[in-house]
């Protein structure tokens, strides 16, 4: 008995509004009672002898739980009930009744009562009900409350969120992303998405992220242009697209997430285009100068002691270096520009593979590495840019020979699969160690320890190759372990780019 007391007390102590209570019943004795002992609980009470004077003071002021008789003279109980319930909608409404019957019970449940009191009740009936309704009524604000918070957060947000129900009708669309698609309306709730969304790609993977399927959660990411008037520039834009599910994981929606990235792209680009220049730029005067050393090294200037040839051969193979690194620059600006994907031509991957292995069979014979081709198929074809493709082998067996000690095994192969054709190159070298494999396609990324010392690189190489793989809208595995060797495995989607 105590414990519910203390119930009530508690709830209305941590409660952080004081509950109004209105009593509405014509007996004194049960408005008394009830004003008595909830007074003493902590609420607010007040009393109301009948139910036109009830609802006169419900218009006037808010009441958080209503006690309702059912039978008084005049107005009944259950017209009371409508209207406070149509009016009223917060408020919980419990009535009280001399006979409860189950009909009575249905019909006041159906009109929207919370709980039942039958006359006569005890004190301690009265508190349980009147904790039970407290209990409620703060769940309903706990909800509330978090709602507006998430709300309050998602309008204030920078980033634009939209999300969908599995209809594609938007549930929620935050001024960010009403402005990121230049939409003035306020009321899109309940609209189809495509109604304000044009951007294919981007109907395709809110599509695709309400159609996945429950035993998978991918996020799906793609940047998209939007492109706006003549006056304004277009603006890009990183999309993360995931679904929303219930607790037995069918899928309820979509939740898209648009990330401005117009102002990042722009420095990209322009950091881009300084290094292209630079490159393009300081490629002819080291080309000079590495022909004007060539020239005095070979003694066309005149007799040169040992040393001076040494400091100038030094001198020149430096420059090579930096040759290489603005050609390999160069390269990389332009797969990026996506330049290379307008020429292509149909390529026998098997013969470019084996005149590649033939073109670095010298170098791999002076470290003694058993440089081969697996044969697998005579020919496999792909749509493709040679020279592209024949930078993508070149640097992969070049990378095999420098990165492995003398006397290793570097293996190539070709195979086709059902829905791809498949490029392998695996040597037996040096390895590449587990925490920095994520990092070896970034531009510049160079392995540093005491074995890679030595080996000179620009850290461009595997970037190139990356970006020729992506163009071609292929991917690229690579699998290491340090002191036994490394293998990369590169794969092109049959259906666009194999004949
Ligand atoms: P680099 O010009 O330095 O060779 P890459 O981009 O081709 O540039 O390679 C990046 C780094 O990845 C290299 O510096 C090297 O540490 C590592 N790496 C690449 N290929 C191999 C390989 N076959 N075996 C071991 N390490 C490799």
């Amino acid at each position: 008995m105590n414990n519910s007391k203390d119930s009530i007390k508690d709830s209305v102590k941590d409660i952080f509004f004081k509950p109004r209570v209105l009593v509405v019943d014509d007996e004194v004795r049960i408005q008394n009672a009830c004003q008595r002992l909830l007074a003493e609980e902590g609420c607010d009470v007040e009393v109301a002898e009948n139910g036109a004077k009830g609802l006169e003071m419900i218009k006037k002021q808010h009441f958080d739980i209503i006690l309702l008789d059912l039978m008084m003279p005049g107005m009944s109980g259950l017209e009371v009930l409508k209207d406070v319930k149509s009016h009223h909608p917060d408020t919980v409404v419990i009535i009280i009744t001399g006979y409860a019957t189950l009909e009575h019970s249905i019909e006041t449940m159906k009109k929207g009562a919370f709980d039942f009191l039958s006359k006569p009740f005890s004190p301690q009936e009265l508190r349980l009900v009147i904790g039970k309704a407290i209990e409620f009524i703060r769940t309903l604000q706990d909800i509330a409350t978090e709602k507006s918070r998430m709300r309050v957060m998602i309008n204030t947000l920078t980033d634009g969120v939209l999300t969908t129900d599995n209809q594609k009708r938007i549930a929620l669309a935050n001024p960010a992303f009403l402005k990121m698609i230049g939409c003035r309306k306020t009321s899109v709730i309940g609209h189809k998405v495509s109604e304000f969304i044009t951007n294919s790609r981007l109907l395709d993977m809110i599509d695709q992220a309400i159609n996945e399927p429950a035993d998978t959660f991918a996020e799906i990411t793609d940047e998209i242009t939007i492109p706006f008037s003549k006056e304004k520039d277009d603006i890009i834009i990183g999309v993360r697209c995931i679904p929303f599910r219930d607790r037995l994981n069918r899928n309820l929606g979509s939740v898209t997430l648009f990330h401005d990235i117009t102002a990042l792209k722009k420095i990209d680009q322009l950091k881009s285009d300084f290094v292209s220049m630079v490159a393009h730029e300081i490629k002819s005067p080291l080309n000079s100068i590495l022909m004007q050393i060539d020239v005095v090294l070979a003694g066309l200037a005149g007799e040169l002691t040992e040393k001076q040839k040494e400091i100038l051969q030094k001198s020149s193979n430096r420059i090579k270096s930096l040759t290489k690194l603005s050609t390999e620059l160069l390269d990389l600006s332009k797969i990026e520009s996506g330049l290379i994907n307008q020429e292509r031509e149909e390529l026998d991957l098997v013969e470019l593979t084996k005149s590649q292995i033939a073109f670095y069979r010298d170098q791999a014979d002076a470290k003694s590495i058993h440089l081969t081709i697996k044969e697998t198929k005579k020919e496999i074809w792909m749509m493709g840019n040679r020279l592209n493709m024949e930078e993508v082998m070149s640097n992969l067996i070049s990378n095999a020979i420098r990165y492995s000690p003398n006397g290793g095994k570097i293996t190539a192969w070709v195979d086709e699969k059902t829905d791809c054709v498949k490029i392998t190159v695996s040597d037996t070298g040096l390895g590449i160690p587990q925490n920095e494999l994520e990092h070896i396609f970034d531009k510049f990324f160079r392995v540093k320890n005491e074995k890679t010392r030595h080996i000179n690189g620009t850290g461009l190489g595997l970037a190139i190759v990356k970006s020729i793989v992506d163009a071609h809208h292929g991917t690229i595995e690579v699998k290491s372990e340090v002191n036994k060797g490394t293998i990369f495995f590169i794969y092109f989607p049959k259906s666009e780019y194999t004949i």
